[in-house]
């Protein structure tokens, strides 16, 4: 019934060059796919992104926005901007941009509104830190992420948002969540979607799991129930990884 969505997140790795390259080798390993493919790349090669993956399977999108429409916000980007370009997707709230850029439920709230506003997809991250976890307040604190991020956000809008979990233990650090772990808080996000939208929206809405997936865990993550796809950082800048998860879901 929901989409099984995909998703690789390049953070700041790859030049416009670089990215024409991957996106090259990307187009026949995920061509195949049975679920919804997305790469979000760096600001700087998203015009190279939409135009190579015009006419493929793979739709773009980029890693981050700013709330305001536009103004005297040096160095930010609007969702317009990103629209203009024929972006479809962004992500916010990503665990990265909480720690080291200062984010807070309340900007990731404001930025998941304006890209709404402005029409594109988001994928809004959740998740708890390792000490969060062993002090037992993962649910608790995901709970209130998800309902701060969604926030004015309609049930008509829902149709475009994704959640992404994402424990930040397990970013970058090839310690994945166990399959079970990864399932228990897509399930517990899936429960907040029904108190907030009812049960029509939260059974369409995809959730998906993110932290050092990769081809030989993938499998396991995308057979629980309420795990829809993934969020892919370091193995979706690798052409035969990003495709092997993707033939997983
Ligand atoms: P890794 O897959 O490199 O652990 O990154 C996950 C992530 O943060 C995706 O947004």
């Amino acid at each position: 019934t929901r989409k099984a969505i995909i998703a690789g997140n390049w953070k700041m790795n790859k030049t416009a060059t670089e990215a024409a390259e991957l996106i090259d080798a990307l187009i026949p390993a995920v061509k195949d796919a049975d679920c919804e493919v997305v790469i979000c790349t760096p600001f700087t090669s998203l015009v190279t992104a939409v135009e190579k993956c015009k006419g493929t399977n793979i739709h773009v999108g980029a890693e981050n926005v700013h709330f305001e429409k536009s103004g005297a916000f040096t160095g930010e980007i609007s969702a317009d901007m990103l629209v203009d370009l024929g972006v479809e997707y962004v992500i916010t709230g990503h665990s990265e941009r909480r720690q080291y850029f200062a984010e807070t439920d309340e900007t990731v709230n404001k930025r998941t509104k304006a890209a709404l506003e402005a029409g594109l997809k988001v994928i809004v991250c959740v998740g708890e830190s390792l000490a969060q976890r062993e002090q037992g307040v993962t649910e608790e604190l995901v709970r209130m992420q998800t309902k701060i991020a969604l926030g004015g956000v309609s049930a008509e809008e829902m149709k475009r948002v994704v959640i992404a979990y994402e424990p930040v233990w397990a970013i970058g650090t090839g310690r994945t969540a166990t399959a079970d772990q990864a399932q228990e808080v897509c399930a517990a996000i899936r429960k907040v979607l029904g108190e907030l939208y009812g049960e029509e929206v939260a059974e369409a809405t995809t959730v998906q799991y993110g932290g050092s997936m990769n081809a030989g865990n993938a499998d396991e993550l995308l057979s629980k129930k309420d795990v829809d796809g993934g969020l892919i950082g370091g193995a979706s800048l690798k052409a035969d990884a990003f495709g092997a998860i993707v033939a997983a879901a």
